[in-house]
């Protein structure tokens, strides 16, 4: 049926038609019919019944009389209707009396017809009825017709009838051939018309409607439609004329801006170029001015600075003093500046290399911890104890921020304290976030200032009578490189009461730090201390770092309430081990605390430890006082735990950290060892032949890059301090050609540049030229000292160090095995005093004995080993490294013991090329182990 949908109009037309003339004429030919049918057999039923009623009346007499014979006459004379087939006459009681037609199958008929009336079975029809006389029932009649007549003349008449139907049928298809012309045509002349309008798009056509009936009606919408579609088509073209017309237009316009951007674009390329001409120049001015700057500026300082030292009056220190301030100062504006400069000019390059944060914060305060002294502020340094040991970022740069902040802090603070923090803000895979706080009790920041404070050359009193000098640049300059470093800097500040800066870093941990502290917290752990100091903050970080240790502690704010805690516990039987005292208290102080507790018998065992704002103390004075050891603050955290572990494991600590804390020094008073100065400047060499005679080296000196190099094979220096712009050869030059003639000897100079180039990308030219370390001119003393004896120390080790490709990085990397070992030992105690000590304790008097036997010995030891070594006899190699190794463990020579251990860890492992190389780094462990055992005294 769904196909009929598809079917053409005409088609569906016909089909219509037919069907529902046929339908018609079938109903009604079944409804002829059957009224024929019915109205037939009520003719003959009627006729029957008439019948049988003549019939009845008929034989009433018969049947009174018995008249059988008269009865079936009767009977007889219905051949004359050939409907009837059989017909009987009964009495009253049923029983036949007469009867017509064939009896044996009128017998069954009878029987079932026992009751009078009519009813049809089959082809035959029954009629009975009852005989009445005077009213009384004297029998019955009963007649049976056959209906096969009347069927067939049934037959006839439909077969009639669907004759007509189908004449019906065929004359409406031929009907349905015009009406279909009548309707379906212009409905398909409008399909065939909208086919061709949709082909040729031709919307101004219109159709020619051929009547008003509902087609014309659609004709009408059509052709309205038509005009419509045509209309918006006009209005369409006429907008697209318009929109072509603005395209070529905007074309136009486009091109023309286009020919003006590669004109910009051309004169923005000359622009960069001369941008980028100019930057060069502009940093080539700078590192030529940062030279002109630093060279006159070392004169200046570096002589100022032996003046200080010399013999003179009042009036003619002050003015040096003054001078040599000035210059200093001179010399910050002209850094920051540069750095300035620099960032400006994107050159400010960022490192990443291995630090120690907490070293850095350590030497910051240190640094700075004159000038708080001379304000009587406290500074005080906390580093978090869960830092890890090695980080990777610019210590450079950290080193300068912290400068710049804990400066300005103790700058603007006349009374209290600066407090710098460094914790581990926060831990993630192998990232830390460090947090770095300096937090003083300063004039403070007043909060409109506060938004502008890290914008350059912005300071927070702008007045023109300003008590505090500066640029308004060390800010800036410190908010760009943390920036520049991944972190954030904030501060918090209320006027008068002092401000906090914040500044955050993200720093890789060093998967191989070297774990460097002091590792023996057994004599730490479980320790009672007191700390006795009038500043919470002070209290608090001592606690913390004495938590750390496993100690336990208490605290006193003044020495009444010491002295009463600790006479309780003493009274209790739970007397504290260690006193840590403040020096300025109110009241009485902590020399006095001290005095008091060795003077108290119950008192004078605890071992006292006195941490003073006011610089370091004499032997003699720490003796005099009672006190068992002394830091200045800032104290580093490393160095209080090696003091308290020194003073905890053995009483007479005082000496002997007084032997290790100048032991560096005294190494280098008591050294023959030659440093090399190459430098051409005459007012430059003096100022550094003069810093290193009072430091106690031996110097000599080269004024150019080929006397250097004569002078390194003549005299064999330990270090050389090496200029890196020289007439007839540079410094460079000299370094390369040096690192030459030392390929084939493996022996490595330390070389120390000293420029006033202080450019980015100078290190790294010093470096790849063979340089190992870097002092920027104006030198200061201090930091030259430390350089030196941080050489010299490591100059035992024939190691070169490796250079990381422009990374600028100085420290020793792992190169190979031999360096990892180099590395590693440099961490490691020469002497573990507490070890020696314990050992002059336990052997008395055969004591120096023993440690001459070890120093005698040592030296023939190592040269067995290297012959059998070079024999590759391994049985006597490992008995006699065994033996070395057990002799300076049981001395306390940790540095040679480590190192012994892994020479025999290479002989184990079958690595017997790396033997030469570890017995040199024991060579010189051992140098070094002799001389701390000679200046380690009772
Ligand atoms: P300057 O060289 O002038 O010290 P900075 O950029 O370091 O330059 O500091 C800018 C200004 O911020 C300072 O002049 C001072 O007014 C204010 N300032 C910085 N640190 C502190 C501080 N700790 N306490 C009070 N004021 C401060």
């Amino acid at each position: 049926m769904s196909g009929m949908h598809d079917w053409p109009i005409k088609k569906k037309l016909r089909h219509a038609l037919v069907v529902t003339t046929g339908a018609a004429l079938l109903v009604t030919l079944i409804a002829f019919t059957i009224n024929d049918l019915w109205k037939t057999r009520e003719a003959i039923v009627s006729k029957l019944q008439t019948v049988a009623e003549l019939v009845g009346s008929n034989s009433q007499a018969a049947l009174s009389f018995d008249d059988i014979e008269g009865a079936e006459i009767l009977l007889g004379s219905l051949a004359a209707i050939p409907d009837i087939q059989h017909a009987v006459i009964t009495n009253a009681n049923g029983d036949v009396f007469a009867k017509y037609g064939d009896s044996s199958s009128y017998q069954h008929q009878y029987q079932t017809m026992a009751e009078p009336g009519e009813y049809t079975q089959g082809l035959d029809l029954y009629v009975g009825q009852p005989i009445m006389m005077d009213g009384q029932l004297i029998g019955y009649i009963h007649m049976l017709a056959d209906l096969t007549p009347l069927l067939y003349k049934l037959l006839q008449n439909l077969i009639l009838a669907l004759g007509i139907a189908l004449l019906a049928i065929l004359v409406a298809i031929g009907l349905s051939a015009r009406v279909q012309k009548l309707i379906a045509r212009p409905i398909l002349e409008l399909s065939e018309t909208m086919n061709w309008i949709a082909t040729e798009k031709n919307y101004s056509h219109q159709i020619q409607k051929h009547g008003h009936d509902e087609i014309g009606e659609l004709y009408d919408r059509f052709n309205e439609m038509l005009r419509q579609i045509s209309r918006q088509e006009k209005t369409l073209i006429k907008h697209q004329e318009k929109l072509e017309h603005t395209v070529t237009e905007r074309t136009q316009e486009l091109s023309n801006s286009n020919q003006e951007l590669k004109g910009a674009i051309r004169q923005a390329n000359k622009a960069k170029e001369e941008a980028l001409e100019a930057a060069k120049a502009k940093s080539s001015f700078l590192a030529n001015m940062s030279h002109e700057i630093r060279t006159p500026m070392n004169g200046v300082l570096g002589m100022l600075d032996l003046l200080k030292d010399s013999e003179l009056d009042e009036t003619q220190r002050d003015f040096v003093e003054t001078a040599y301030s000035s210059a200093d100062s001179l010399l910050l504006i002209i850094n920051d500046i540069l750095d300035f400069s620099k960032m400006e000019a994107g050159k400010m390059m960022i490192e990443k290399v291995e630090l120690n944060v907490m070293d850095v914060a350590d030497e910051v305060c240190a640094l700075l911890a004159g000038k708080a002294r001379e304000k009587q502020l406290e500074l005080v340094c906390f580093t978090d104890v869960s830092l890890p040991k090695s980080l990777i970022s610019d210590p450079v740069r950290i080193r300068q921020v912290l400068t710049n902040l804990v400066g300005n802090a103790v700058k603007f603070t006349e009374t209290g304290q600066v407090v710098t923090r460094v914790e581990l803000a926060d831990c993630k895979n192998d990232m830390a976030m460090v947090r770095f706080s300096i937090q003083d009790t300063g004039i403070g920041i007043p909060a409109d200032k506060v938004p502008k404070l890290f914008q350059a050359f912005t300071q927070a009193d702008g007045s023109t009578t300003r008590k505090f000098g500066g640029t308004g640049l060390g800010l800036a300059i410190s908010r760009q490189l943390v920036e520049l470093m991944g972190g954030k800097i904030s501060i918090d500040s209320e006027e008068g009461k002092g401000s906090t800066f914040y500044f955050e870093l993200p720093m890789k941990i060093c998967p191989n730090a070297i774990e460097n502290e002091i590792r023996d917290p057994v004599v730490l752990t479980g320790k009672r201390a007191m700390i006795v100091d009038d500043n919470h903050i002070n209290r608090e970080i001592l606690r913390r770092y004495l938590d750390a240790w496993q100690m336990t502690s208490e605290e006193a704010v003044n020495t009444d309430e010491a002295l009463n805690k600790m006479l309780n516990a003493a009274n209790n039987g739970n007397d504290y081990d260690i006193a840590f005292l403040d020096l300025n208290m109110p009241g009485d102080d902590g020399l006095s605390l001290a005095r008091k507790m060795k003077a108290t018998p119950r008192l004078e065992n605890i071992r006292r430890i006195m941490l003073s704002s006011s610089g370091m103390m004499s032997l003699k004075e720490q003796s005099d006082n009672g006190l068992d050891g002394c830091l200045s603050k800032p104290y580093k955290r490393e160095k209080l735990k090696q003091l308290t572990a020194d003073v905890l494991g053995r009483h007479q600590a005082k000496k002997q950290q007084n032997a290790v804390v100048h032991a560096v020094d005294e190494q280098a008073r008591q050294s023959s060892d030659i440093i090399l100065l190459v430098e051409d400047n005459v007012v430059n060499q003096k100022v550094a032949l003069a810093m290193l005679s009072k430091i106690g080296y031996r110097v000599e000196v080269a004024n150019n890059g080929q006397e250097g190099v004569e002078a390194w094979e003549k005299f064999s220096p330990k270090v050389i301090l090496m200029d890196c712009q020289m007439p007839i050869m540079s410094g460079y030059e000299a370094t390369t050609a040096i690192r030459r003639k030392e390929s084939n000897s493996g022996l490595h100079v330390p070389i120390i540049a000293m420029t006033a180039n202080a450019m980015e990308g100078d290190r790294e030219q010093c470096l790849a030229a063979g340089m190992d370390d870097y002092i920027s001119k104006p030198v200061k003393r201090k930091l030259l000292q430390s350089k030196l004896s941080d050489w010299i120390n490591k100059t035992q080790t024939p190691m070169p160090l490796e250079r990381s490709g422009g990374s600028g990085v100085f420290s020793a990397k792992r190169e190979d095995t031999t360096a990892v070992i180099s590395r590693e030992v440099q961490d490691i105690l020469l002497l573990d005093q507490i070890v020696f000590n314990s050992m002059r304790q336990i052997t008395g008097a055969a004591f120096d004995e023993i440690k001459q036997n070890y120093i005698a010995e040592t030296p023939r030891f190592l040269e067995d080993i290297a012959a059998a070594t070079r024999n590759a006899d391994l049985k006597v190699l490992e008995r006699l490294l065994q033996s070395l190794k057990s002799s300076c463990a049981s001395l306390g020579a940790k540095r040679m013991a480590e190192l012994t251990r892994h020479l025999e860890q290479s002989v184990r492992e079958n690595r017997l090329e790396q033997a030469p190389d570890i017995l040199a780094l024991m060579q010189a462990a051992f140098r070094d182990t002799k001389i701390a055992m000679t200046h380690m005294q009772h």
